[in-house]
């Protein structure tokens, strides 16, 4: 893309328009900032009161394969950006064969497979967990056919299967075991992963995932989990925000702290440096989150990226000159690409439905007076009308003076909205 496309009125008295593939909470964010900016925004996404759609100037409510849908949107729309990593490519391809698309259909396919994306990690030479690939019941049948004392390591070729290159499982030992087992597409917050113990539990696991293509991926000891969050533009220049420690409960990401210290400077320095290659191997455009468990020698692994800002990004929101949703617009539009500075240190906790029911499963309002008369506290509900378990409802960061000040305040409003401490 050679020209910024610059918020406000054009000349010809046009508001220019920003277009975003989804509507939920992190579109709605997203729209926000744009908004703030002077563009006007436009939201397809099938669902009348998703997040997003309910603020945008526009919202196009068809299914993201729909022709008609994706027509009006790259009609109204200076450039698109996309919300969620399972927009189907297809869609991508067509919207970015009119106007500018960032990120685009190819990197968007390959966060969209774990196939893909461990292969491309693994190009960058940034280590992945032990794997192997269940794309097919022969890989399964070669696998229980393994002799389970004599530990290998998966055989990995480039086999096409299902018109794509893949590694092909000869055999896989016991050094697989614990593991889990998590769909190759459309998994999020721990869905579409099976823990598995034995081959037994391997075959049962697949089946009730319905045989879909899947990796089996060694269960390894965590010490940590963080999260390195780059921004790249269309001129290949490169930002990035403070590594992000997080905490996953459930599968779900529950609290993120962000602070000088938050991990050792080691772990900074490789996370950091393997985010960045992992987004310019990919000609990456657009904000792009990685994520890496720390082991418990410190060794550092990747474990999956996200084209897209992220959940443990959102603390950018109040504890940086510009959050990772002004850099989405920036990396979209083209406009120059500045170094975010953290100005307080944060942690983040995640808002999820359970918060919603008291201990007998009854609907209870959260307590938001008691939270909110906690100096730095910054809530962010998404305006979803329904609370589920499990469902991210909102957000709340929390800022201060120094990091002491902000854990003592996180753990009290923790206590306050019956999240566990941490
Ligand atoms: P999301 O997209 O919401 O981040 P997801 O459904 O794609 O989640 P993963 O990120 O693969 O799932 O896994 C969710 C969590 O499960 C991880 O953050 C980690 O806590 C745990 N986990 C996943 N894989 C492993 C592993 N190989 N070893 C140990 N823990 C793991
Ligand atoms: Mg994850």
């Amino acid at each position: 893309m050679s020209q910024i496309i610059l918020p406000g009125t054009t000349a010809t008295g046009q508001q220019t328009t920003l277009g975003v593939m989804g509507g939920g909470q992190l579109g709605r964010m997203f729209v926000q900032a744009a908004q703030a900016m002077g563009y006007f925004t436009a939201v397809l996404d099938p669902d009348p009161a998703s997040p997003a759609g309910l603020v945008s100037h526009f919202h196009v409510q068809t299914d993201y394969l729909d022709e008609q849908g994706l027509a009006q949107l790259m009609q109204r729309c200076a450039a698109i950006t996309t919300e969620f990593e399972n927009v189907p490519a297809p869609a991508l391809y067509t919207l970015g064969a009119h106007c500018p698309v960032a990120p685009g259909a190819s990197a968007v396919a390959v966060a969209q497979d774990r196939i893909k994306e461990k292969a491309h990690f693994e190009r960058c030479g940034v280590p992945v967990a032990p794997y192997a690939v269940i794309g097919a019941t022969e890989h399964l049948a070669a696998m229980l056919d393994a002799p389970s004392a004599a530990p290998g390591r998966p055989k990995q070729a480039s086999a096409p299967l299902g018109g794509s290159a893949v590694h092909e499982v000869t055999s896989v030992g016991a050094d697989l075991f614990p593991g889990i087992l998590k769909t190759a597409r459309l998994g999020y917050d721990g869905k579409g992963q099976i823990r598995v113990k034995t081959r037994a539990e391997l075959a049962a696991a697949w089946d009730s995932l319905s045989q879909v293509p899947c990796v089996l991926e060694k269960m390894l000891p965590l010490a940590a989990e963080c999260s390195v969050i780059v921004a790249r533009g269309w001129n290949g220049d490169m930002v990035h925000f403070f590594p992000q420690l997080n905490l996953h409960r459930d599968g779900i990401l529950a609290v993120t702290q962000v602070f000088e210290g938050n991990m050792a400077s080691a772990t900074v320095e490789r996370s950091v440096a393997a985010a960045k290659s992992i987004a310019d191997d990919l000609q990456y455009v657009g904000v792009l989150c990685v994520e890496f468990f720390v082991l418990q020698d410190g060794s550092l692994v990747v474990n999956e990226m996200a084209p897209r800002p992220h959940n443990s990004g959102h603390y950018t929101l109040d504890a940086c000159d510009v959050s990772q949703f002004d850099l989405q617009v920036r990396t979209l539009t083209g406009l120059p690409l500045v170094p975010p500075r953290q100005h307080s240190p944060a942690i983040m906790l995640n808002l999820l439905g359970d918060l919603w029911f008291d201990a007998d499963g009854r609907p209870i309002t959260p307590a938001w007076s008691e939270v909110l008369a906690l100096p730095g506290t910054h809530l962010h509900l998404y305006g979803k009308l329904q609370a589920r378990k499990g469902r991210k409802m909102g957000h709340l960061n929390i800022t201060g003076a120094d990091v002491e000040a902000v854990r003592a305040t996180a753990q009290r409003a923790a206590a306050l909205l019956g999240i566990p401490a941490f």
